[in-house]
């Protein structure tokens, strides 16, 4: 089973600009997939085709499923309500009722080890902190794929691995197919059971290594 599949996809922004070309690269149900490469070499574009907010202009993007989860490095969180409500927004936007997302934004606070942070504000949190609250509006709404765009790439480097740590529990725990955009080859390892490489622009997948070891 796919959760995405690229096949032959190229992107040609209006001013001329080619920024993918040729790019056949698959997600499987499951799955956790790394894309690195150098900057400019159109990563971030592959994430708006996996997400649907852009459409390639030649070759095709199937997601399967209907909710994508979002993490970006900006956590980009509404500063003006609590935790619990940013994370709450996705499943509320969905229509689903007051007392079950509640229950839901409660779960996966807990499993981002947010628990009792549920009435501050974003900005009274620390980086990682608000990190972990974006993780959890991500997995709110139970996403059969999750997109991420170098989610830890604003953090120190301490809280970075303790991000990358706790990403490997939830994983192990929950299991989702997923890719992950990141400059950091040894984060892509640790996380990924496979790693693509891209080329400078335009960018295309030049290899793909399948991460030799099961997550511990
Ligand atoms: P870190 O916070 O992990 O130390 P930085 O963001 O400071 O990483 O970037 C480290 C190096 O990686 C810099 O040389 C920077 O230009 C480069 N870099 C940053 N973002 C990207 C990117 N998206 N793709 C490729 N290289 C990048
Ligand atoms: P990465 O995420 O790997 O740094 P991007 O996907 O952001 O790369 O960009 C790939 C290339 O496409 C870059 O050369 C960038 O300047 C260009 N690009 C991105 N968005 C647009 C756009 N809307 N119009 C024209 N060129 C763009």
């Amino acid at each position: 089973e796919t959760a995405l599949r690229f096949s032959g996809v190229d992107k040609r922004f209006p001013n001329g600009t080619l920024a993918l070309t040729g790019v056949d690269l698959s997600v499987a149900a499951g799955e956790f997939v790394s894309v690195v490469g150098p900057s400019g070499c159109g990563k971030s574009t592959l994430l708006r085709l996996a997400s649907g907010l852009d459409s390639p202009t030649a070759g095709t993007v199937h997601a399967r499923g209907d909710s994508v989860g979002f993490v970006f490095q900006d956590a980009t969180l509404l500063p003006w309500r609590s935790v619990l409500a940013n994370v709450e927004l996705p499943a509320e936007l969905a229509g689903t009722p007051k007392p079950e997302r509640r229950e839901r934004a409660r779960e996966v606070l807990e499993l981002v080890g947010l628990d009792g942070f549920e009435k501050q504000l974003p900005g009274q949190l620390s980086g990682g902190m608000r990190m972990r609250v974006s993780l959890a509006r991500a997995l709110v709404t139970r996403p059969s794929l999750f997109l991420f765009d170098e989610p830890f790439g604003a953090l120190d480097e301490i809280t970075r691995l303790r991000m990358q740590e706790e990403l490997q529990r939830i994983l192990s725990e929950q299991g989702f197919s997923a890719l992950f955009i990141t400059h950091s080859v040894p984060e892509a390892v640790y996380l990924s059971n496979r790693v693509v490489v891209m080329s400078a622009r335009p960018g295309r997948v030049t290899a793909s290594f399948d991460v030799p070891f099961p997550h511990p």
